[in-house]
């Protein structure tokens, strides 16, 4: 499949990887947004959270335990923010689910 994040999954496309197991890989977003901003996919393709069934939804409680531990390791003690875009209204952009992870500084609510 033509997907970027399946590419990066596979070690096809080089990231500045933060965490890999099996199910799932962080690395640093490419623009950031914040001192701290890295994304976290699952390994296998899932298209955005439009697409989490029954079937998949287990990697999203993993990626969430993930994102909580790898808050700790980098001293996230001010806070954070997990975003996963969806669909054309949010800016998605990349059509493999992912959940930003956005700290290090101030983030304004509501967003725009
Ligand atoms: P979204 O716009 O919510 O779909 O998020 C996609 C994110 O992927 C954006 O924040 C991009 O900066 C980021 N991105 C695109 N290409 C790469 C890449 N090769 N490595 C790391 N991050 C990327
Ligand atoms: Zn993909």
């Amino acid at each position: 499949m033509d997907c970027l994040f399946c590419k990066i999954a596979a070690g096809e496309i080089p990231s500045k990887k933060l965490f890999e197991d099996d199910t799932l890989l962080a690395f640093y977003d490419i623009d950031p947004q914040a001192p701290v901003h890295f994304l976290v996919i699952p390994k296998t393709h899932i298209s955005g959270a439009d697409a989490i069934t029954p079937e998949n939804s287990a990697i999203v409680a993993h990626i969430y335990e993930v994102i909580a531990q790898l808050a700790g390791q980098l001293g996230l003690t001010g806070g954070f923010r997990v975003v996963s875009n969806c669909g054309a209204d949010a800016g998605q952009s990349v059509p493999h689910l992912h959940f930003h992870v956005l700290a290090g500084r101030s983030l304004a609510w509501p967003p725009g």
